[in-house]
C-alpha cells in the first residue's frame, strides 16, 4: 500500500510517501514558515534534494505544493494522485476518544475539534490538512493517528491529578502523555529485536529529543508517562523545565509582574537545558561547554541525565521490574555519554550497558553488558513508519468490515 504520511505543526507540514510492503520512503519532506514570511518547501527523493521557494499562506496551500511536487517533479515516485492508497495524518491530541487509529469521519473531525482546546497549536492545523486532502483526493481513505491513544491504557491512579474532580469532568485536567506513536515503535522492535512476545515484557522507552518523555510499558501497554496534561511535564527537556513546584508558577508571577500564561511560556520556551546552562538546549553544545569547564553547562548535563534515572526508578516500581530499557530520539541515539551518565547507579535494578557497545550512533544496537539482566537497547524511532502500518491496518480493516456486510 502507498500511504501519504501527513504531519502538521503550527507552521509547517512534514510529509512522506510509504510504500508499506517495502518500508520505503519514495518521498519526503517538509514546508516550513506557513503563513509568514519567506515559506519553502524542501522536497527529498531518493538522494535528490530540491528547494522550493512558494507561496503558502495557509496549510491547504502547502498540501497543494506537496501534492504537485510530489507528481510533476522529476523523479517522480508517483505519476498520479490515484496511485496513493490512504493517507495517514499524526494528530496531537486525542483526548479521551480515541484508543488506536481511526478511520476520519465527520463524527472524528468533530472529536479532534473539540480536543483542540487542549492542544491549540497543533489541532487545528490537523484539521486543516485533512479537510485539504477530502478536498484535493476526494474519497481517499483518511486515518487519524493520536500521539496520546497509546497511553490510553494508563489506569486511573497513573492519570489523575489529585485536584478538585469537578477540573477533570468540568475541563478534562488529567494526564494524558504524548510521543505515544514513538513509544509504541519503538517497544515493538524491541520485542523484535530480542525475539520475545511483546506481550511478555516489561520495557521503559524512553524517547529524548528536544522534547522528551519515558514511558513504561507492560504487556505491549502504556501504563504510565512521563509527560501530563500537556507535554510540559516530565523531564528536564531543551527548553522545557519538565516537573516543578506547582505554587512556583503564581510566585513568579507575582514576583516578576508576569500573568500566568507568560510564565507558563517561559517554563516551555525558556526553561530546561537551556536554562540551567544559560548556553543552548542542545545536548551536543553543553556536552562542548562542559569539555572546556563550563560549570553551569555540567549542571544542566547531570540535572537532566538525574531526572531521567529517576523515571527509570519509578517506572521499574510500576512495572514491578524491567526487562527492556529503550533509547530513541535525538540524544538517546546519539549521546553515548547522556546514555552512560542516565543508567550510572541502576545496577541496582539490573541495567548495566558495555561501554564499548555503548559507542553507537543513530542505529538499532544492544548495548547491554554480557552480564546485565536488563537488556538495554538503541532504536532509531521511526514515527512514520508507525503511522504509515497503522493507517494499512485501519484501512484494511474497515474494507474487511464492509466485505463482510
Ligand atoms: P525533536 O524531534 O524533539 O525536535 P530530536 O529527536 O531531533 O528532537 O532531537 C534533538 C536533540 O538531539 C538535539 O537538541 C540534540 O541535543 C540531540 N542530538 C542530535 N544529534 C546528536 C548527536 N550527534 N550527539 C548528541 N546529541 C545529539
Amino acid at each position: 500500500m502507498k500511504v501519504l504520511v501527513i504531519n502538521t505543526g503550527s507552521s509547517s507540514l512534514r510529509y512522506q510517501l510509504i510504500d508499506t510492503e517495502k518500508d520505503y520512503v519514495l518521498a519526503k519532506g517538509l514546508c516550513e514558515r506557513i503563513g509568514i514570511e519567506g515559506p519553502f518547501l524542501k522536497h527529498v527523493v531518493e538522494e535528490d534534494e530540491i528547494l522550493i521557494e512558494c507561496e503558502m499562506g495557509t496549510h491547504r496551500q502547502a498540501l497543494e505544493r506537496v501534492l504537485e511536487t510530489i507528481i510533476y517533479t522529476e523523479p517522480a515516485p508517483i505519476k498520479s494522485l490515484d496511485e496513493i492508497d490512504a493517507i495517514g495524518h499524526r494528530i496531537v491530541h486525542g483526548g479521551e476518544y480515541f484508543t488506536d487509529a481511526v478511520l476520519i469521519d465527520e463524527t472524528v473531525k468533530e472529536h479532534i475539534a473539540e480536543c483542540a482546546k487542549l492542544a491549540p497549536l497543533h489541532n487545528p492545523s490537523h484539521l486543516m490538512a485533512i479537510e485539504g486532502c477530502e478536498e484535493l483526493m476526494p474519497g481517499k481513505p483518511q486515518v487519524a493517528v493520536f500521539d496520546t491513544a497509546f497511553h490510553q491504557t494508563m489506569p486511573p491512579m497513573a492519570y489523575m491529578y489529585a485536584i478538585p474532580y469537578e477540573y477533570y469532568d468540568k475541563h478534562k485536567v488529567r494526564k494524558y502523555g504524548f510521543h505515544g506513536t514513538s513509544h509504541k515503535y519503538v517497544a515493538r522492535r524491541a520485542a523484535e529485536m530480542i525475539g520475545k512476545p511483546i506481550e511478555e515484557l516489561k520495557i521503559i522507552t524512553c524517547h529524548l529529543g528536544n522534547g522528551a518523555s519515558v514511558t513504561a510499558i507492560k504487556n505491549g501497554k502504556s501504563i504510565d508517562t512521563s509527560m501530563g496534561f500537556t507535554p510540559l511535564a516530565g523531564l528536564v527537556m531543551g527548553s522545557r523545565s519538565g516537573n516543578i513546584d506547582p505554587a512556583i508558577v503564581s510566585y513568579i508571577a507575582e514576583n516578576e509582574n508576569i500573568t500566568a500564561t507568560e510564565v507558563t511560556e517561559i517554563l516551555n520556551k525558556k526553561s530546561g537545558l537551556l536554562a540551567i546552562s544559560g548556553i543552548s538546549n542542545d545536548i551536543r553544545d553543553i556536552e562542548k561547554a562542559m569539555d572546556e569547564g563550563n560549570e553551569r553547562a555540567k549542571r544542566a548535563y547531570d540535572t537532566f541525565a538525574y531526572r531521567v534515572r529517576l523515571y527509570i526508578g519509578q517506572y521499574s516500581a510500576s512495572l514491578g521490574g524491567i526487562d527492556v530499557l529503550v533509547f530513541t530520539a535525538g540524544i538517546g541515539e546519539n549521546s553515548a555519554r547522556m546514555r552512560k551518565k542516565m543508567v550510572e547507579g541502576l545496577e541496582y535494578i539490573g541495567i548495566k550497558i558495555d561501554d564499548e557497545k555503548n559507542q553507537v550512533h543513530g542505529v538499532e544496537a544492544d548495548i547491554s553488558a554480557d552480564d546485565s539482566k536488563v537488556k538495554t537497547l538503541v532504536i532509531p524511532t521511526n514515527e512514520e513508519l508507525m503511522i504509515a502500518e497503522d493507517t494499512e491496518r485501519i484501512v484494511k480493516k474497515e474494507l474487511l468490515k464492509k466485505q463482510n456486510k
